[in-house]
């Protein structure tokens, strides 16, 4: 298996303090060959949920740390210059012209927060039926940030209930709740030449992946084909890790490829190839 890690932070989000270099070391150590840095661009402050694009700001650093980067990579793997473009159907506008960038490899479109809503890692959540409420609306959030055009896959479907389980509700999103709102996504990423990304950092607490395999497999029923891996690595220690475990469930739940994409084009690589 040729291994892709195609969503990684690094001290160019603010949420990571790692340096890029140590993250491309640490991925290639962990048995990749391919590491894309997807920086996080919000369109919302992340406490309040107001559109707060820090776009303009930010993106002057990310030039100066990946050229860097890029004048003296590290030897043993490919890097890849990617973005994690959060709420792109809050501010379509904005979004747009930060995925326009003509360095970018790759384009992760997220939902970290509903409109007006603060982060779902900040809310405290006191019931089942209220993590239900939260998802559905989620849910319904992903089905406009689907139609949107400015990004390549769709990061970490279901990734909620990561905070709902931490505070002690099972509220996974899985195709046997939640069928027509995920079939609704998928067929609106299918229809726009988008992917989906199979997020890992759920494996890494005991969870299952993002999105699930009840929903992969309901994706791979309607048809979709292009499916992106990433760790979502904050830190070295994490870079890379669960990339294979996602792989060998795609391979499992029948898909034969991976899309690995350079200058937002993807190619597709043999899973067992
Ligand atoms: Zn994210
Ligand atoms: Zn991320």
């Amino acid at each position: 298996m040729i291994l892709f890690d195609q969503h990684t932070h690094s001290r160019c989000s603010p949420d990571s303090d790692a340096p890029l270099r140590d993250m491309a070391e640490a991925a290639r150590d962990h048995g990749m060959s391919l590491i894309c840095f997807t920086d996080h661009f919000d369109m919302d402050d992340d406490r309040t949920g107001h559109c707060a694009p820090t776009w303009p700001e930010r993106w002057p650093d990310v030039v100066r740390e990946m050229e860097a980067l890029l004048a003296d990579p590290p030897a043993g793997i490919e890097i890849r210059w990617g973005m994690e473009l959060g709420e792109i159907h809050h501010d379509p506008a904005t979004a747009a012209k930060a995925a326009a960038a003509p360095e970018l490899d790759f384009v992760l479109g997220s939902l970290h927060n509903l409109r007006d809503t603060p982060d779902f890692y900040h809310i405290r959540y006191s019931s089942l039926e209220e993590c239900e409420t939260y998802n559905r609306a989620y849910l319904r959030e992903l089905a406009e940030l689907a139609e949107q055009e400015c990004f390549d896959s769709m990061a970490h479907m279901g990734y909620t209930s990561r905070y709902m389980i931490r505070r002690g509700f099972r509220a996974e999103i899985t195709a046997d709740r939640y069928r027509d709102e995920l079939a609704e996504i998928f067929r609106r990423l299918i229809r726009g030449g988008r992917g989906v990304e199979v997020n890992t950092s759920g494996l890494r607490e005991g969870q299952s992946t993002f999105p699930d395999p009840s929903a992969l497999s309901l994706y791979r029923d309607l048809g979709g084909e292009i499916v992106t891996v990433g760790s979502d690595a904050h830190t070295p220690r994490d870079a890379g890790i669960g990339v294979k475990e996602a792989y060998q469930l795609l391979q499992s739940l029948g898909f034969r490829y991976v899309a690995r994409f350079t200058k937002r084009k993807p190619d597709f690589v043999r899973i067992d190839g």
